[in-house]
């Protein structure tokens, strides 16, 4: 059973390792992971469309406002799996699925046949996490900190591309 209701509407972020987020971008509350079912939808190079049920811990919840932070590398991982190699050039995560709404004489019936049936809260919006956003270690830093911190990274960067071309 998920902790998060499945049909309340929310706004998903997705970017590249939201794993080690702890607040939301929203609110600056604590995320917390919960299993849900998701509706993905992908695109293949011609245009084609498929749509998807994956359920799994593949998003972090704020339990103070309607934002959900997608990991979008997991999902993908598991879409790859899901389209057993076939090629896809995009996905889009349509919302979140109340299992509880599927219908009790269609278990064995694929996505495409019970989708009209399902309770689906569509993601009212979809953004794009910023890197870094507040990552554990920036959570109470000042805005000095932070900006020792950027040119430290900054540096490192340098010295790493100085390092490439020796
Ligand atoms: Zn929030």
């Amino acid at each position: 059973m998920p902790r998060f209701d499945p049909t309340v509407e929310r706004v998903a972020y997705y970017g590249r390792s939201p794993r080690d987020l702890v607040t939301c971008p929203v609110c600056r509350s604590g995320l917390l992971s919960d299993f849900q079912s998701y509706l993905l939808a992908t695109k293949d190079a011609e245009g084609a469309s498929e749509a998807f049920l994956l359920g799994g811990d593949y998003g972090l919840f704020c339990p103070n406002c309607p934002t959900v932070v997608l990991d979008g590398d997991r999902i993908v991982t598991a879409l790859r799996m899901a389209m057993a190699g076939a090629p896809f050039s995009a996905w889009l995560a349509m919302g979140i699925v109340d299992l509880s709404s599927w219908p009790a004489d269609k278990r064995s019936c694929p996505l495409d046949e019970v989708i009209d049936d399902l309770t689906i809260a569509h993601f009212s919006d979809r953004r794009p996490l910023e890197q870094p956003l507040v990552h554990g270690p920036l959570v109470g830093l000042s805005d000095e900190e932070r900006r020792k911190r950027r040119s430290r990274l900054k540096r490192e960067r340098q010295d790493r591309a100085r390092g490439k071309r020796r």
